[in-house]
């Protein structure tokens, strides 16, 4: 079974580098000599061996360390690279994280290149690690191919919860993998955190509804939101696209101003892990053309909120958002 997660690893790196390369290629420089840095040096990983007390995981972005922890309880203690309001496709992992990622039991992330500058890693300790992009489980003729990203998936499944709660069974999995004694204690967990992401939906999308259908707009700083347009009939707009390494074009914010103006949405969003700048920048030009369009609140993307804060676990996110989304665009 292990062998499974760490092909399964391997795998989902793969898919990047038949996008765009070039980003692999400056992302390998960089971070190959931080990994050489630190090296062979780790004698810590517990990949072999008895059934730990507790398993040690780390993970990248919050939502999935917020997965993490919903199944593995007081059994799991996860380690999160990334915290509120970090992009996930900027990240570049430190010398520090590269001993985190190499003293775990276990390791898991998103995937879909969403982690862009990791992928490199990720192969490389799925070799010593298990290694488990959580999002691979998702069947592939469910995901989205945006044209501009020809041959890779739009990463940002999350906020589908429907199709995020099936990362729950490979998290239950390779968790019981690890430490069979608690098996039914992980299944038992990941049964009730799906539950409370039904719930999440649920609840979204009633307050959804509640927004007239011609204003089902989602303006937002890049395209997170794809799956959720789909899920919730939604027409979704982002100025930065996929990955928020890519600009957007004063073009780009034209075009979106202008179609705010002709369908006079009332509310745009800003994301809690991207700067503002180009959300603001369109709110400008719409105004320009004499329609004041607002900025309707933050919505979480690529990170979800503060531990201990209601938007803090992913369920807690995905309604915050809903709520936001209705406040903004339901008059
Ligand atoms: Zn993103």
């Amino acid at each position: 079974m292990r062998s499974t997660a760490v092909a399964r690893g391997a795998r989902g790196a793969g898919v990047w580098s038949d996008g765009p390369g070039r980003w692999l290629a400056v992302a390998l420089v960089g971070f190959a000599a931080v990994f050489l840095a630190v090296g062979c040096g780790g004698e810590g990983s517990g990949a072999a061996g008895a059934s730990p007390k507790v398993i040690r995981a780390t993970t990248t972005t919050n939502f999935v360390t917020d997965l993490v922890e919903q199944v593995g309880g007081d059994r799991v203690e996860a380690t999160g690279l990334m915290g509120p309001g970090v992009d996930p496709h900027l990240y570049q992992p430190s010398q520090g994280d590269v001993q985190t990622l190499q003293e775990a039991d276990a390791i898991f992330y998103s995937g879909l290149h969403l982690e862009g500058q990791m992928g490199d890693i990720f192969v490389k300790l799925a070799s010593q690690t298990p290694t488990v992009p959580v999002a691979d489980v998702i069947p592939k003729k469910m995901l989205l191919e945006p044209p501009e990203f020809a041959g890779a998936y739009d990463p940002h499944v999350w906020w589908d919860p429907m199709m995020w709660k099936m990362t729950v069974d490979p998290v239950v999995e390779q968790l019981s993998e690890i430490k069979p004694d608690s098996a039914d204690y992980f299944e038992q967990r990941g049964e009730e955190y799906k539950q409370k992401i039904e719930e999440a939906h649920a609840l979204s999308e009633e307050r959804l509804s509640e927004i007239p259908e011609d204003q089902r707009v989602l303006v937002t700083s890049h395209d997170a939101y794809n799956y959720f347009g789909e899920r919730y009939g939604f027409e979704v707009k982002g100025l930065q696209g996929i990955s928020t390494e890519s600009e957007a074009g004063a073009g780009d914010v034209q075009d979106v101003a202008e179609y705010l103006v002709e369908n006079e949405i009332p509310a745009v969003f800003v994301e809690t892990s991207v700067p503002r700048r180009n959300i603001e920048a369109v709110q400008a030009a719409a105004r320009d053309q004499g329609w004041e369009v607002e900025i309707g609140g933050e919505l979480y993307s690529d990170a979800i909120g503060d531990p201990g804060t209601p938007g803090g676990t992913y369920p807690g996110a995905a309604e915050e958002n809903a709520e936001t989304i209705a406040g903004g665009l339901a008059r």
